[in-house]
């Protein structure tokens, strides 16, 4: 069981932002910047690879979602939108989500 599952079923503790019966969001523990927060699927789906011609609808589900965070945490001025897949995209939690960053001017391109 990956420690997102765990923070899904309260089984340890998060600071979550949103919830709705699809996703959770929850500001990250070590956060990049200012806003950080991490916006998951409730289902178990491992990596963005990972997803089906199916999971579309739940994909523009999470898509709207992060607008819509991103809207309810004032980040008017912008924000990133990253998704790690995979040992050389960075992936280190095995359950999908999304990292909402924002706060702050960000460089670009990522090491
Ligand atoms: P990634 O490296 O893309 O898989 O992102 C995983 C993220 O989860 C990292 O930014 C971690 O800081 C964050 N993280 C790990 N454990 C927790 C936790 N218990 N609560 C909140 N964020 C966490």
């Amino acid at each position: 069981m990956t420690i997102f599952q765990k923070i899904i079923d309260r089984q340890i503790p998060a600071d979550i932002v949103y919830e709705d019966e699809l996703c959770l969001a929850f500001r990250d523990i070590s956060p990049q910047a200012p806003t950080h927060v991490l916006v998951i699927p409730k289902r178990a789906i491992a990596s963005l690879a990972s997803l089906e011609a199916e999971d579309a609808p739940l994909l523009g589900h999470l898509c709207h979602t992060v607008a819509k965070i991103a809207k309810q945490l004032g980040l008017s001025n912008g924000y990133r939108v990253v998704v790690n897949c995979g040992p050389d995209g960075g992936q280190s939690v095995d359950h999908l989500h999304f990292h909402l960053l924002g706060g702050r001017p960000l460089q670009w391109p990522p090491g």
